[in-house]
């Protein structure tokens, strides 16, 4: 199998079923994401990148390929491209497939709305509101529409794609995405919801054994869980803010607070997508953290409790030191 790395993103017209192609414009080729060749025929290219759908192609001139394109750079199975800096293992295309298809059983095995809601969420990115539409590519590209030199046009970060689209590092400047060759064409997604396919298995696997583990889970839910091949280890999974239990029963839609009742929380809400930094906890813990790391809030305590000498002796003494 051959990769290349298309050096800007700009949108296609995917291939249909029956090989033709359909009539709306997407996002197909992004910068730096690694495409597979499919074939090539006589003046075309067919190509399949990491970020389209499972199986789903797209074909572009020969010109405009060797224009856009280069050869990745291969060391054994990981392909090297910027885009993704620690490289991109060429089994992490198949996994998309893996990781879909443990959501979709998932999803069709749980029939509440407000769990089914929490964990689709796990599926994409955030939005951002300032993305520009093909359509205003467009635009920009052929010139009908003139960006002011001060105008923040556009963002790197596209409106709601997959985890799996290139993190892009934080400190990432609009003049530095002014520069690239797809501009005003979006780049990726904010590291913090970044996640390849193997890491989103382990990451759902492990909401799965947590809510396996919610006090008065389902039985049903866990026979589905093991039916999965997914081992449960004993006990209750606990909120890892406040330590205590999570109630099943309180998470059911039914329950009057049950939107806010449970949330999808980040140990380190910039980090990533990740078993080790997603877990199932209290909505009230998760605005207590508000944003912040754990290590910020202990930082936080530490602060308050140098300055208050009554505080410290009871931290001290809660802390059993
Ligand atoms: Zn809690």
């Amino acid at each position: 199998m051959t990769y290349y790395i298309p050096d800007r993103t700009c949108p296609r017209k995917p291939l249909k079923q029956n090989n033709t192609e359909q009539k709306e414009f997407e996002w197909a080729q992004v910068q730096g994401v690694p495409c597979k060749l499919i074939k090539e025929d006589g003046d075309t290219v067919t190509l399949h990148s990491f970020t389209s759908d499972f199986g789903q192609n797209f074909r572009i001139l020969k010109h405009e390929f060797q224009e856009q394109f280069t050869k990745a750079d291969m060391h054994g199975d990981i392909i090297h491209t910027p885009a993704y800096p620690s490289g991109l293992h060429v089994s992490e295309f198949d996994k998309r497939k893996d990781a879909n298809e443990l959501i979709a059983k998932v999803l069709k095995f749980i029939e509440d709305e407000t769990l089914r809601n929490k964990l689709k969420q796990t599926a994409v990115s955030q939005g951002c509101t300032h993305t520009a539409g093909i359509t205003d590519y467009f635009k920009v590209k052929s010139g009908e529409k003139v960006l002011g030199p001060l105008e923040n046009f556009g963002d790197a970060v596209f409106n709601r794609t997959k985890r799996h689209a290139p993190p892009i590092p934080n400190e990432y400047t609009h003049d530095e995405f002014k520069q690239t060759k797809g501009f005003p064409a979006p780049i990726g997604i904010r590291t913090k919801d970044f996640c390849l396919p193997s890491e989103m298995i382990k990451g759902v696997t492990e909401l799965l054994v947590q809510m396996a583990r919610f006090e008065n889970t389902d039985l049903k839910f866990q026979d589905f869980v093991k039916s999965l091949g997914i081992e449960i280890p004993d006990g209750h999974h606990c909120c890892k803010w406040c330590g205590k239990s999570v109630d099943a029963s309180k998470c059911a839609s039914k329950y009057k607070s049950a939107t806010n009742y449970i949330e999808l929380c980040h140990r380190d809400p910039n980090g990533m997508f990740s078993a080790e930094n997603v877990y199932w906890g209290h909505g009230d813990c998760n605005r207590r953290q508000g944003g912040y790391t754990e290590h910020d809030r202990i930082d936080d305590v530490v602060g308050l409790a140098a300055q208050d000498p009554t505080f410290r002796a009871e931290l001290l003494r809660k802390l059993g030191l």
